[in-house]
């Protein structure tokens, strides 16, 4: 009987949890790592904000949303109300009554 190493203790295995990143850059201000998305999954919601220009994003989450995915759904709606914008700038005057376009006088038809 020899003196027994006492083997029995295993090191706790080396998990190192790597926090998911939930830091991110701002669309707006393109500061790198401004935008920070926290999510409240007792609450179901997820908030984004971006510590620098100040915008905000609110959205609903499920158990399975990450960060990241907060962070596209932003840039979707971003991008979309953007376009939106853009449209509507751009977008036709509704046609009035009181459009100035001189009609050649009806008077005209009878002389014909
Ligand atoms: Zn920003």
């Amino acid at each position: 009987m020899g003196k027994r190493k006492k083997s029995s203790r295993k090191p706790a295995p080396a998990r190192i949890k790597v926090p998911l990143d939930t830091s991110f850059t701002c669309l707006f201000c393109h500061h790198e790592k401004s935008v920070t998305v926290r999510i409240d999954r007792k609450e179901g919601m997820a908030q984004l904000v971006c510590r620098v220009c100040d915008q905000r994003y609110q959205s609903k989450v499920n158990h399975l949303t990450e960060p990241i995915d907060i962070y596209s759904e932003w840039i979707d709606a971003a991008d979309e109300a953007q376009k939106m914008g853009s449209t509507s700038a751009v977008r036709r005057p509704a046609a009035s009554s009181s459009r100035p376009t001189p009609r050649a006088p009806s008077a005209d038809d009878e002389s014909d």
